[in-house]
């Protein structure tokens, strides 16, 4: 390759934070731009399912992550790359390049932009228009807090999901310590909630009490020693007709957002990565705009599939073989073809590259 394309990642959340990373050991002039001031914690725990892991394998942070879990993908991107208090409010083609413009009223100017900028993604907006989001008619209930509040009583070491007629509560430990406790909900609540998609409105604990009231003791242990909650509405959204648009791209959340229920949404963020770097690599720079299309070709059938399933929560509630979403490799997967029909069948038709 001549010149490596510049490449403007809007976002580091996880998605972000791993193509830079691929993306800047590939040898590409990488740049992040998070609205963020600096990274810090959202309350909140993340299950690494095996697809995740062999991502993060090759990140070279699996070590890291089995003693800290999920803060060492940022050791793997250089500091110097990421720009916090740059919040993304425009984007310009024009002359071969794109202009990114922020709200602090600076502007950027890139070959490629990536935007890794979450649910609420600005970039899909700018390339989509508006979305309309679908009300659940459910609620989660999250909180993260210290194991020495539930005193004698021990948890299972593995994450537990416990199933209700109409919800449901997963609870696991998310430090290897296990000195840190987390659990997140799903409950059924009216239609008032339905614009609250936020991640910080504080949840009321007797109304969740109460609507678990008649769970497994260990769940009220737990909820009874939880000092305060986090409430939010769980919305859901349907695949996006496309992804990208000329040198301009999205990924993870922002184009394929999904419930929470298969604890997926971060796996494929970081599926998304690793083949969207695999797509770049296999076009060496030269057809950046083909790579982009190849990406979304490769990605969305599988994505589509996680979201389908993930919405209607009944992910592993009964037997069922798992290994079409945790045996996926994003680092093998044949670029191009249809990989769910690929994964389930075991054949693949490929085609483009
Ligand atoms: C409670 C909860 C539990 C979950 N549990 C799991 C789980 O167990 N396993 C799993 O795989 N997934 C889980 N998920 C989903 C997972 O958290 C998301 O799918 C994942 O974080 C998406 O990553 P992302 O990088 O695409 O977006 P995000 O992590 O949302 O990152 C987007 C980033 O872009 C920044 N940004 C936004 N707009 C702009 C802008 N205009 N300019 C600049 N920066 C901007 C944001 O500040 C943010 O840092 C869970 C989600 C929730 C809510």
């Amino acid at each position: 390759m001549s010149k490596p394309p510049s490449v403007a990642v809007v976002g580091a959340g996880i998605g972000g934070l791993a193509v830079a990373a691929l993306l800047k050991r590939a040898g590409y002039d990488v740049q992040v731009y998070e609205q963020a001031r600096r990274f810090e914690r959202v309350g909140a725990g993340i299950q690494m399912t095996p697809n995740a892991v062999k991502v993060l394998r090759r990140l070279g942070v699996e070590e890291q992550l089995r003693q800290v879990a999920f803060r060492s993908i940022e050791s793997a991107v250089p500091p110097e790359i990421v720009h916090f208090d740059m919040r993304l409010v425009g984007l310009d083609r024009n002359a071969g390049a794109v202009a990114l413009a922020f709200a602090d009223g600076s502007r950027v100017l890139a070959d490629a932009v990536i935007g890794a900028d979450g649910v609420h993604s600005v970039v899909r907006e700018l390339l989509l228009g508006p979305e309309k989001p679908r009300f659940t008619g459910r609620v989660a209930y999250r909180a993260l807090f210290p194991a020495a509040r539930l005193g004698d009583t021990r948890l299972a070491p593995v994450q537990t999901k416990w199933w209700g007629p109409d919800r449901h509560v997963v609870i696991y430990y998310v430090t290897a310590a296990r000195d840190q406790i987390y659990f997140v909900t799903s409950v059924p609540e009216g239609a008032e909630w339905m614009t609250r998609e936020s991640w910080s409105a504080k949840g009321d604990l007797d109304e969740l009490r109460k609507a678990y009231s008649g769970f497994h003791a260990e769940v009220r242990a737990v909820l009874d020693a939880c000092p305060g909650v986090y409430k939010w509405a769980l919305l859901e959204r349907d695949p996006l007709p496309r992804w990208s648009e000329g040198p301009v791209v999205l990924l993870g959340d922002a184009c394929h957002p999904m419930t929470p229920y298969m604890a997926q949404g971060a796996a494929a963020a970081l599926e998304d990565a690793a083949v969207l770097a695999r797509c770049l690599e296999a076009t060496g720079g030269e057809g950046l705009e083909q790579a982009l299309k190849l990406y979304e070709e490769t990605r969305k059938p599988r994505t589509s599939a996680i979201q389908a399933k993930s919405s209607t929560n009944t992910w592993m509630r009964t037997d069922a073989d798992p290994g079409w979403v945790y045996g996926y490799d994003a680092w093998s997967a044949p670029l191009g073809v249809d990989e769910l029909q690929d994964n389930r069948s075991g054949t693949g038709n490929r085609r483009g590259l």
